[in-house]
């Protein structure tokens, strides 16, 4: 492991504010639960933990993500989740309230969610199966950028150019060893992307 998932590289504006909404986690925390059975989010033998999920909220302006350090979790309470209400791309600033800080990759999320009013959900999931077969099977991918950079997240937003985001609501992270994303209008329709691309995998 050459880059560090627990690091947060970005500039953080946090307010703790005891727990937030129950729904978005519950909702995030089904999910996770099947992921997490898979190792697609867990831990690496140095403690540190990968995968995060996140969901707009119903106002649509902040998304709850699972907060930073949470990978080796195989259960998540509800004091385990962030809200992040606004990210700043110029000053490359996250802002987010709740009982915990959020997932390092927040800013990622944010990116992505900035494509498209309607896209809802986002999952990161890390797999050198699934992360070497996207890359050798022309999926769209980042280039050889790190996770959490002003260069990422201009890399996410050049890929979407001119591509529909809901017909390709996948990528891989070329510069982020097993780091995978799949999104979409809700969680169902995220998790079942990466699903697909682990079928056609293993056909
Ligand atoms: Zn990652």
């Amino acid at each position: 492991m050459n880059d560090e998932e627990g690091v947060i590289k970005y500039s953080l504006k946090y307010k703790n504010t005891g727990e937030i909404s129950l729904k978005e986690c519950n909702k995030i925390e089904s999910v996770r639960s099947r992921l997490f059975a898979l190792g697609l989010i867990g831990a690496y033998s140095n403690g540190i933990g990968y995968g995060n999920i996140s969901l707009k909220t119903k106002t649509k302006s902040s998304f709850v993500i699972t907060a930073t350090q949470t990978g080796e979790l195989e259960k998540l309470s509800s004091k385990c989740y962030s809200l992040v209400e606004k990210v700043d791309f110029k000053k490359f600033k996250t802002y987010a309230k709740g009982p915990s800080k959020p997932s390092s990759e927040a800013i990622t999320h944010a990116c992505i969610y900035s494509l498209n009013k309607d896209i809802k959900a986002v999952i990161h999931v890390h797999n050198e199966k699934i992360w070497d077969y996207m890359l050798k099977n022309n999926y769209l991918s980042t280039n050889d950028t790190p996770y959490g950079t002003l260069e990422m997240v201009e890399d996410i937003k050049n890929i979407y150019k001119n591509i529909d985001p809901f017909l390709h609501n996948a990528f891989v992270m070329k510069g982020h060893f097993e780091g995978v994303v799949t999104f979409g209008e809700t969680l169902k329709d995220a998790e079942k992307t990466l699903y697909q691309i682990i079928q056609k995998m293993i056909n």
